[in-house]
This record gives structure tokens, C-alpha cells and sequence, in this order.
């Protein structure tokens, strides 16, 4: 799999271009997606360059796969959604071209704040 620098989490990662900044740590950086799709909607990246989730899967490290996790989690606690502080959340990635994956970065979209509706349309 080959990682395309010029993709715009790339760019948001170098600081290139500007995010909505939730939350960052060694390993994820999290910021509110510029097009919600309920009424909260963060993504969750991680800080390494992985194309998708089977990607990061077969070449993360340890530590990266669960400063990902942790990430998530830490994430939706701060935004009030998680289990214990909140109602819960749908987290979701899409991969490739039949899960209609966007940017080619992994990303973790965290949809909540309210009801998310059916898993698939
Ligand atoms: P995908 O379809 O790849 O799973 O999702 C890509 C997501 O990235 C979309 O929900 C889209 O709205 C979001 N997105 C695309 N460009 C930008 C951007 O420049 N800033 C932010 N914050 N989100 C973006």
C-alpha cells in the first residue's frame, strides 16, 4: 500500500492546513470533520502514515494500535459521548473503494449527540 503524502490529513497533521482541533497526544490526533453528518462528529486519526485499517493492521506497531484505541476513547469522553459519560456513539471506518473511503489516511469517524440511525442505508 502506498501512502499518498499529499492527502489532506497529511496536510492537517504538517499543520498545513487548519483543523477544529479536539484532542492530540503521540499518537492520534482528533478534530471535528468539516462536514458533520450528526450533531457531533469527530475524526480520530492516527500520527502515522497508514493508508487505511488494514494498513495500519499489518504495520503498526503495538504501541500505535493502542494509543489508537485509547485515543478513541479518550476522545469520546471528552466530547461527554462514551458510555460512562455520555449516551454512546457509533465509531466508524470506512476502507477502500467499496466502503467508500475518501481520504486516504485512517481515519475513525465518531458520530453521536444523538441517535445515529441504522448501521447501513
Ligand atoms: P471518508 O469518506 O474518507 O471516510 O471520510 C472523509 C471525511 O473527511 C469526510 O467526512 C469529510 O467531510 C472529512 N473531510 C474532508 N476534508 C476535510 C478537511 O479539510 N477538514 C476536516 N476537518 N474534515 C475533512
Amino acid at each position: 500500500m502506498i501512502y499518498d503524502d499529499s492527502n489532506i490529513f497529511a496536510k492537517i497533521l504538517r499543520g498545513e492546513i487548519p483543523c477544529n482541533k479536539i484532542y492530540e497526544d503521540d499518537f492520534v490526533l482528533s478534530f471535528h470533520d468539516i462536514n458533520p453528518q450528526k450533531k457531533i462528529h469527530a475524526l480520530v486519526i492516527p500520527k502515522g502514515k497508514y493508508v487505511d485499517l488494514d494498513d495500519f493492521s499489518m504495520n503498526a506497531s503495538p504501541e500505535e494500535m493502542v494509543g489508537l484505541l485509547k485515543g478513541i476513547n479518550i476522545v469520546a469522553k471528552k466530547l461527554e459521548i462514551s458510555s460512562d459519560t455520555g449516551k454512546g456513539y457509533r465509531a466508524l471506518t470506512n476502507i477502500g473503494e467499496y466502503g467508500g473511503q475518501e481520504v486516504p489516511h485512517l481515519h475513525f469517524h465518531l458520530f453521536g449527540g444523538e441517535g445515529v440511525g441504522k448501521m447501513v442505508e
